[in-house]
C-alpha cells in the first residue's frame, strides 16, 4: 500500500509499504478515504519528538470497513467509520472512566496510545491506504448515511474537533462565560466552536496569522492579534482589567513570541495573566518531557518557567492532557449530522496521498492560506 513515512527531520516519503492487515480477532481493517495532517505531526516533522524513522504517519482517520477480525461483532464491513486519535482497549481502569486517552492495555508500560505517533506505541499511522484498527469494536464510530457527503466534517472528529471541545472542558467553561484562546491553529479554532456551543458570551482568540484570525472571526470570535505582542494587554483592556473567566492553551511547547522565536513558557505566562482570578485554564497543546532540540536548558528537560507565584495568588486552576476523543466524539458527531456543526469551514486544502510532503511543507511553515489539510488517499 501506499503510504507516508517519516523519514527524519522535515522528510516526509510517499512509499510502498507492507499492506496493514488484521493481526489479532477483536482487529478491524479500514480503507481510508480522509486523513488529516495534524499540529502534533509537525512536532515530529521537524524532529522534535523521539519520533522513530521509517514509521507511517496520521492520526485523525475515516474510511470504510473492509475486514473485520473473528471476534469483532459490532463493526461491519461496509460501515463508514471515524477512528479516534487514541488507541483504547475499552476494559482497563481508564478506558471503563472514559479516559480512553490514558489506556493502561494499549500501549503497556505507560498511559495512552495512538496511531503514527511518536512515544504512544508501535502502531502505524493511517496516511495510507490502510490502516489496522485495533480493538475494532470499541474504537470505531460509525457514522451515519450522510458519512460520505459530509466526510470533510466527520473525519474531525478524530482528534481536532473534540479536543478543541475538550479544551473548554478542561477550562470548565459554562453559559454566559468568557473565554480567552492562545492559538488560532486548527485546535484553538474548534475550542473557539466549543465555547459557543457550551454558551460562552465571549470568545477572544490570539494568535499573529491573519488568515486563521479571520477564521476565528468568522466562527464569531473576537481576534487578537498578537503580531506586536500586545495581545495580553487588548485581552486585559476588553475584560475591564480582570481577564476573562476561563482559558485554554491551544499551541503547546513550541509557542513563539512575535519575533517568531520559540519562547516555551510564553503562552502558559500569558494565560496567567488573562484569566482572572479563580478561573481554570484547560491545556491542549502538548507540552513533552524532554525535548532535547529546544534551545534553552530548561526546555530541554521538558521544564518551563512558570509564573507560579502569580498562579497561586489568583487561585487559578489548570487541567491539562490529551483529549479524550470517544468521550465527545459520537455527541459532536450529532451536531455535524444535524447541520449544527460545520468543521470542515478550516479545511484549506484537499491533497492526494502524493501531495502530502507539499501539504506538509506548507502546513509546517503556517504559510498564509495553509489552515488544515485533508489527504485523500482514494484519489
Ligand atoms: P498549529 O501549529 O497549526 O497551530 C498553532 C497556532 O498557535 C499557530 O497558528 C501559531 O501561529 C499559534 N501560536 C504560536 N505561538 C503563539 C503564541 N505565543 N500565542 C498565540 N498563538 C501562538 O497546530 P494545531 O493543529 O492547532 O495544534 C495545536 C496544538 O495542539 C499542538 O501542540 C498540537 O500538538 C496539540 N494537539 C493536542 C491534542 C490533544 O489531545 N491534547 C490533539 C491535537 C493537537
Ligand atoms: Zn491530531
Amino acid at each position: 500500500m501506499k503510504a507516508i513515512v517519516y523519514r527524519g527531520p522535515r522528510d516526509v516519503r510517499v512509499e510502498e509499504m507492507p499492506d496493514a492487515i488484521i493481526e489479532k480477532p477483536t482487529d478491524v481493517l479500514v480503507r481510508i478515504t480522509a486523513t488529516n495532517i495534524c499540529g502534533s505531526d509537525l512536532h515530529m516533522y521537524e524532529g522534535r519528538t523521539d519520533m522513530e524513522a521509517g514509521r507511517i504517519l496520521g492520526h485523525e482517520n475515516l474510511g470504510e470497513v473492509i475486514e473485520v477480525g473473528a471476534a469483532v461483532d459490532r463493526v461491519k464491513v461496509g460501515d463508514m467509520v471515524c477512528l479516534p486519535f487514541n488507541i483504547g482497549c475499552g476494559f482497563c481502569a481508564n478506558c471503563e472512566r472514559g479516559l480512553s486517552g490514558y489506556c493502561l492495555t494499549a500501549n503497556p508500560g505507560t498511559a495512552g496510545a495512538a496511531y503514527g505517533f511518536a512515544g504512544m506505541g508501535p502502531y502505524s499511522g493511517g496516511q495510507a491506504e490502510l490502516l489496522r484498527v485495533p480493538y475494532g469494536d470499541y474504537n470505531c464510530l460509525v457514522l451515519p448515511e450522510d458519512a460520505k457527503e459530509k466526510e470533510n466534517d466527520y473525519v474531525m472528529l478524530s482528534d481536532i474537533f473534540p479536543t478543541g471541545y475538550h479544551a473548554t472542558e478542561l477550562a470548565k467553561v459554562k453559559p454566559g462565560d468568557s473565554v480567552v484562546i492562545y492559538g488560532a491553529g486548527p485546535v484553538g479554532l474548534m475550542a473557539a466552536t466549543s465555547a459557543f456551543i457550551k454558551g460562552a458570551s465571549q470568545v477572544f482568540v490570539v494568535d499573529t496569522h491573519k488568515d486563521r484570525l479571520e477564521l476565528a472571526e468568522k466562527i464569531g470570535a473576537i481576534a487578537i492579534d498578537d503580531t506586536e505582542g500586545k495581545g495580553v494587554e487588548k485581552v486585559l483592556d476588553l475584560t475591564g482589567g480582570q481577564g476573562a473567566d476561563c482559558g485554554c492553551e491551544c499551541v503547546g511547547y513550541q509557542c513563539c513570541n512575535m519575533h517568531g522565536k520559540e519562547v516555551p513558557n510564553l503562552t502558559m505566562n500569558n494565560l496567567v495573566q488573562t484569566v482572572k482570578a479563580t478561573g481554570t485554564i484547560g491545556v491542549v497543546g502538548v507540552f513533552i518531557p524532554k525535548d532535547p532540540g529546544a534551545e534553552d536548558a530548561l526546555a530541554k528537560e521538558g521544564k518551563i518557567a512558570f509564573d507560579f507565584g502569580q498562579f497561586w495568588f489568583k487561585g487559578q486552576r489548570i487541567a491539562t492532557g490529551q483529549a479524550n476523543v470517544k468521550a465527545y466524539n459520537r455527541s459532536l458527531g450529532k451536531m455535524i449530522h444535524a447541520d449544527k456543526a460545520k468543521p470542515s469551514m478550516i479545511i484549506s486544502h484537499e491533497l492526494s496521498l502524493d501531495e502530502a510532503p507539499k501539504g506538509y511543507e506548507n502546513f509546517d511553515k503556517r504559510k498564509s492560506g495553509w489552515t488544515k489539510v485533508v489527504l485523500k488517499p482514494g484519489k
